[in-house]
């Protein structure tokens, strides 16, 4: 495939021809024209191996993960009698997002690979958060993506009566009961990871009174929390998931697809092995915090054995990203806090919001293939997912021209009253698509206010006071007077053409060192341009509030496309040349008043952004234009959920004595189980803030379902882990990889860091050599550096990080690496 290597780059063009967001005073960077550029990928984060499939459809020998690597065992030895079915089973609480498309694509794409089935199953089991208006937003997206589960779509609320058949059962067989502890007491109960737990007092009720109680549960005659069943397992295992877990619950509340009809609910771990096994799911594939939960689910299905040969779970690594969160209930916070403008927002991660700023399906399929199926967690960065977005683009979008921030050009001796149609190619020669359009070329245009300078350096390529540059598809131009305000600002120019260099017609000869993009004053169209930027500016936001980045919205109103954009239809989608890939917005935008999303730039400029370079004095210029736009509206603080007085007075003393966010204080107020927690572990470690953060983005995720009781581990110990990333004594990723560890084995954090070796790397002369040796085993990388591809330095940062087990600071690490790159 040629295009990387000639990227846009026109034939006949002798001039440089370059994205704008690019540094010009740096002469590195000149030899390197090529606007599309390739990270490079590092593969070694997914365990996959290079096998080939025996009985999937392809003939042709590709890399296979570990799940079909499984898959393929099966079906050599016929465990399914070829058989595959697996599901993707969301819960409809929230839209989905890039997480969730890795999930979909690994269940529907093992299925087509497989000619098996993949069941989309609406996960709806917790009556207090679900809609059907997140059921129709997940059809959506799912099938925007490409995939159809045909016949295949399940609700677990259609399980209801079976899933309460099921618990009869258990109750018979003597392996489940009726607890009628509350909460706190349960909890204690359960012991922790170095003490077995105790039994319950009513561990031995009677089969008969288990099952009049259960009964009477299902028929309302007790109020939320009297009771709850629990399977009967073992108080004293090692798995704190197997000490007799929460199997039903009493929830009085309206279920969006069955109504009033039940008050009692069953809880995931229940519902969703038995959902499998009534789907006949063969292959149960969820992410890794789920480990634990495997014991539990093989344990239900063999104790109520269910129908042979039963599904089986197996887990891989949920999706990462930086500088955006992932999580349903901060994407719902933003929502609600209207933070963003809706799920669709155009800079949010979920998969409305993706389609809506522009990116393709095929993108995002290609991406979650490039990240592969792994058994570790990890984090994918950013510009992966912006290398496979413009990848795509750059194959199928049409080549236009626009002007961001227009500055007037008045070409003195073109005859006034004339308009040329030019004959412009839609698309570079790399790209194996035809077509062109009339561009017309009048005597006034606009040019970008960035592409003239009127006291350049001296490698200053674009337009300056007596300096010529060729006008894409046109003439070569040169600046012969400025014209400016009171103020001193440049409000026009004046232009000489010459009519001899005619792009096209051999004009080409005439020598510039510069090509700018342009459009005909008299025949541009006016449009609204909306420039993304990251939502946070924390590579991981810890607290949503404080990390979002206060341009991620950049609203330009005056801007001009050419004539041809005219009728845009909402959702296409074109490159500006020099100015990135763009998508006229599918809400917003319309013939006569036009809006286009920037879908991603033309490049890594956050690589640049990231690292410390070489001051660019055209950035002077250009920085103070950035004022004129309007930013995103400013966000309204509306409260989020109702509290009760008790809590209303926890919510206050926690921001009021403790400083900690609104938003972190509500949630953990709001939850008496939490805020004991919080509270105990404040007394180890006396760091609210930090604490807060750790319990809202950390611990909540893991207690979706589980009862903060069933935790391997106390506060104690969870206080001595953030007070080591507080005196950091482990980075931020290590203490979550610690934490992983700890949720699984409930060991203390501080043996765990010291028997693996994990405390963070500070010292810089410690760090040094570990740089030069990256350096020394990646001469391209070096070279490519040299030359000015400052989106290598990512990669090299990452390697250094990788060979110290993500030990350093990234920021210490990008230091010392362009410390040594340019020494
Ligand atoms: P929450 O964000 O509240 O933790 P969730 O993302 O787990 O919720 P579900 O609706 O339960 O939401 O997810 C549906 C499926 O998508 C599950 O099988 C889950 O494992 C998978 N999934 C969710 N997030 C990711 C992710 N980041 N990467 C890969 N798979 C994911
Ligand atoms: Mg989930």
């Amino acid at each position: 495939m040629g295009r990387i290597q000639a990227g846009a780059i026109p034939r006949q063009q002798k001039g440089h021809w370059r994205p704008l967001n690019h540094s010009f005073s740096d002469k590195r960077i000149q030899r390197h024209i090529n606007p599309i550029e390739r990270p490079r990928i590092v593969s070694a984060s997914s365990q996959s191996v290079h096998s080939a499939p025996s009985s999937a459809n392809s003939a042709e020998t590709k890399s296979v993960d570990f799940i079909r690597t499984i898959i393929n065992e099966h079906m050599r030895t016929d465990a399914y009698a070829g058989r595959v079915a697996t599901r993707f089973p969301p819960e409809p609480n929230g839209y989905l997002h890039i997480g969730h498309a890795k999930s979909i694509c690994l269940n529907f794409g093992i299925a087509n690979d497989y000619s098996g089935a993949c069941h989309l199953r609406m996960d709806d089991t917790d009556p207090t958060k679900e809609s059907m208006e997140y059921v129709e937003s997940i059809k959506q997206d799912v099938k925007w993506l490409g995939f159809d589960w045909g016949d295949n779509m399940f609700y677990a609320s259609d399980y209801f009566e079976q899933l309460y058949d099921y618990a009869v059962k258990l109750i018979q067989l003597g392996k489940a009961y009726v607890c009628s502890l509350n909460e706190q007491e349960i909890r204690e109960y359960r012991g922790t990871v170095t003490e077995p737990g105790k039994d319950s007092p009513y561990r031995n009720r009677s089969v008969e009174e288990n099952l009049d109680l259960f009964r009477r549960m299902r028929a309302g005659e007790f109020p939320d929390g009297a009771h709850v069943v629990r399977a009967k397992i073992d108080m004293a295992s090692p798995n704190m998931k197997m000490r007799d877990p929460l199997i039903y619950r009493i929830r009085h509340a309206h279920h969006y697809r069955t109504g009033d009809k039940w008050c009692i609910y069953p809880l995931y771990d229940f519902a969703h092995c038995l959902s499998d096994s009534i789907e006949r799911i063969t292959h149960s594939i969820c992410t890794l915090e789920f480990e634990n939960n495997r014991e539990l689910y093989d344990w239900i299905l063999d104790t109520l054995e269910v129908e042979k040969p039963r599904p089986h779970q197996y887990e891989f690594a949920r999706l990462s990203l930086n500088y955006t969160v992932m999580s349903k209930r901060k994407l719902l916070y933003l929502v609600e806090k209207k933070l963003v403008s809706g799920w669709d927002d155009p800079r949010l991660p979920t998969i409305s919001g993706m389609r809506r700023r522009g990116v393709t399906p095929e993108a995002l399929r290609k991406f979650c293939e490039s990240i592969g199926i792994a058994k570790a967690n990890s984090s994918v960065d950013m510009a992966q997912l912006e290398f496979a977005i413009r990848d795509d683009l750059n194959q199928r979008v049409p080549r236009v021209l626009a002007v961001l921030r227009p500055l007037k050009v008045i070409i003195e001796n073109y005859p006034e009253g004339r308009t040329e149609d030019l004959d412009a190619p839609l698309y570079p020669h790399d790209v194996p698509k035809e077509g062109s359009r009339l561009l017309p070329f009048s005597r006034e245009i606009y040019i970008e206010q960035d592409d003239f300078m009127e006291n350049p350096p001296k490698d200053y390529y674009r337009l300056s006071p007596g300096a010529e540059v060729r006008l894409r598809h046109a003439y070569v131009i040169r600046c012969d007077k400025v014209v400016k305000n009171d103020a001193g600002e440049v409000t026009e120019l004046y232009c000489h053409y010459f009519p001899e260099t005619k792009s096209g017609e051999g004009g080409e000869e005439r020598k510039v060192k510069g090509t700018i993009h342009w459009v005909s004053a008299a025949h541009a169209v006016p449009a609204e341009i909306r420039l993304y930027d990251r939502l946070f500016v924390d590579e991981f936001p810890e607290d949503v509030d404080q990390s979002l980045n206060p341009n991620s919205l950049v609203v330009l109103k005056d801007g001009f496309v050419e004539a041809s954009l005219a009728s845009a239809e909402p959702g296409s989608r074109y490159q500006f040349e020099r100015l990135g890939y763009f998508c006229a917005d599918s809400v917003d935008s319309k013939p006569g008043s036009l809006v286009f999303n920037r879908i991603v730039t033309l490049r890594d400029s956050w690589a640049k952004k990231a690292a410390p370079e070489k001051a660019a004095p055209v950035k002077k210029e250009s920085q103070p234009k950035e004022k004129k736009a309007s930013s995103a509206p400013a966000p309204a603080k509306a409260p989020v959920m109702e509290l009760t007085p008790a809590q209303e007075e926890r919510f206050k003393r926690y921001q009021e004595t403790m400083g900690l966010p609104a938003d972190n204080a509500r949630m953990i107020a709001s939850d008496e189980a939490l805020a004991n927690f919080f509270e105990t572990a404040l007394s180890s470690h006396a760091s609210p803030k930090s604490l807060s953060n750790w319990v809202v983005n950390e611990l909540q995720r893991v207690l979706k379902d589980a009862n903060i009781a069933a935790l391997p581990f106390g506060p104690e110990a969870f206080a001595s882990l953030v007070a080591m990333v507080d005196d950091e004594v482990i980075s931020g990723k290590i203490a979550k990889d610690v934490f992983e560890e700890m949720l699984s084995t409930g060991a203390d954090p501080k043996q765990i860091v010291d028997e693996k070796g994990l405390k963070q790397i500070t010292d810089p002369s410690q760090l040094a050599p570990i740089v030069t040796k990256v350096l020394a085993a990646n001469p391209d990388n070096v070279t490519l550096y040299k030359e000015g591809r400052n989106n290598v330095l990512g990669f090299l940062v990452g390697q250094v990080l990788k060979e110290t087990g993500g030990k350093a600071s990234p920021k210490l690490i990008n230091e010392l690496v362009v410390q040594q790159l340019n020494s």
